[in-house]
């Protein structure tokens, strides 16, 4: 598999403005080109999602793909690609939906809040351009992310509510948090070691059962941490993960560059270790206001840092703490902390039972001031078209508007 062989592959997300989501990834366009060569000398549909994307100008009326495609032969490749992960709806479905709002754009695709009218239900919708999933080679990622949510079913997970595709977006939803932990971050500063200390039971229950499923999540962060109503966390965007089964080592460079742990700078190898030291990135910062190791502009400099500057926890941080702060952000993957039991008798945990239904009853006091209070900033639209032309709609409609989070 790509991702594991030695050729050296970046595929990593820097820190960029709230809610410019940056996902950079390396030059990897060779996808797309080599899909179409397949294609023969017959015009294909993917040509026809190639040239569309490149001219913007003139769109014209997609046709409706109904349940009826499906029964046809051959599926165009434009929708085979992305089968089975990503199936066709009938249109019926989406006309049921009507956006709510922006709630984040990266550079990869777009998250909506969205009103399931048959449901009486809000969702978040995340929309990826399928031109972008081919210009970018990123098709077996992007499965991958529906696959591995399909799988996984746990108290601390965001599960997946449903996925399929339009003529040029991929959809994927799943129910609406009204926040995320990066938010409240921003909005708190630092967090009080009862908090820290929640958080970081919940996280490293949700890291064990990943783990123990052979998957490795390679962008654990606060922006990707959505919080219930009740202040409780939901691990989310599995965009970057990947089955490595235990013993196996993984190469491709990714992940959030303030966040990613040595070997994984380097370029491996790496396994299920490097999600502990993004923990420990992720308590520090929780715990202190700040990250250990300001970020820098590629991986080869912020290597540089995270290797040569030993990152200090401040004397204010209690002892447990910075100790468990050390024995993640440790640099040798074998020596930093890694299994459930390490956890259970770590100091810093001590009187608390690293069970779910437990941990979901303490109660979270602070959640309560950041509920979603602002108006939807539009009439709800219709989905009618939106899949024909996302970017002229979001330009035009909600660009405008505020983000809801
Ligand atoms: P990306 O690949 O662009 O990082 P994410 O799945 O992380 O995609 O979504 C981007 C942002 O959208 C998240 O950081 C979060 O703020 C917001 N978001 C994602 N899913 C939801 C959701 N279910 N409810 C509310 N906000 C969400
Ligand atoms: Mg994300």
């Amino acid at each position: 598999m790509g991702a594991v062989s030695c050729r050296q592959r970046q595929h990593f997300r820097v820190p960029t403005p709230r809610k410019q989501c940056g996902n950079i990834q390396g030059p990897l366009a060779r996808g797309w080109k080599s899909l179409w060569c397949g294609v023969g000398t017959i015009r294909s549909g993917l040509e026809e999602l190639w040239e569309l994307q490149g001219h913007q100008e003139p769109l014209r009326p997609a046709p409706l793909l109904l349940e009826k495609t499906l029964s046809e032969w051959p599926v165009p490749q434009f929708i085979s690609l992305f089968l089975p992960e990503f199936p066709m709806r009938p249109v019926r479905r989406q006309q049921q939906l009507k956006i709510l709002g922006l709630v984040a754009k990266g550079s990869f695709g777009t998250v909506l809040k969205v009103l399931d009218c048959a449901q009486k239900a809000v969702f978040a919708l995340k929309v990826v351009p399928k031109v972008k999933v081919l210009q970018r080679d990123t098709l077996r990622q992007c499965k991958e992310e529906v696959s591995i949510q399909r799988q996984i079913n746990h108290p601390f997970i965001h599960s997946l509510g449903d996925s399929w595709q339009g003529k040029r977006h991929l959809f994927i939803m799943c129910s609406y948090y009204c926040t995320d932990l990066y938010s409240l971050w921003a909005a708190v500063g630092c967090f009080p070691e009862a908090s820290v200390r929640l958080f970081a039971a919940e996280l490293v229950l949700v890291l064990c059962y990943l783990h123990d499923l052979g998957i490795i999540h390679r962008d654990v962060k606060m922006e990707n941490i959505l919080l219930d109503d009740r202040g409780h966390l939901k691990l989310t965007d599995f965009g970057l993960s990947r089955h490595l089964p235990q013993g196996a080592r993984a190469y491709t460079i990714c992940g959030t560059l303030q966040y990613m742990a040595p070997e994984v700078l380097s370029g491996g190898p790496y396994n299920h270790s490097a999600d502990w030291w993004s923990l420990g990135v992720l308590l520090f910062s929780l715990a202190t206001g700040k990250f250990p190791v300001a970020a820098e502009r590629d991986h080869v400099t912020m290597l540089a840092r995270v290797t040569h500057c030993e990152s200090k926890v401040p004397a204010s941080v209690n002892q447990e703490l910075s100790l468990l702060l050390h024995e993640l952000l440790c640099q040798n993957p074998l020596h930093r902390l890694r299994y459930l039991h390490h956890f259970q008798v770590h100091p810093f945990f001590r009187g608390v039972a690293f069970d779910p239904e437990l941990l979901q009853k303490q109660p979270v006091d602070f959640i309560m001031e950041t509920e979603d209070t602002q108006p939807s900033p539009l009439e709800p639209i219709p989905f009618k078209d939106f899949d024909y032309d996302l970017e002229s709609f979001l330009v035009h409609s909600i660009s405008a508007s505020p983000p809801l989070l």
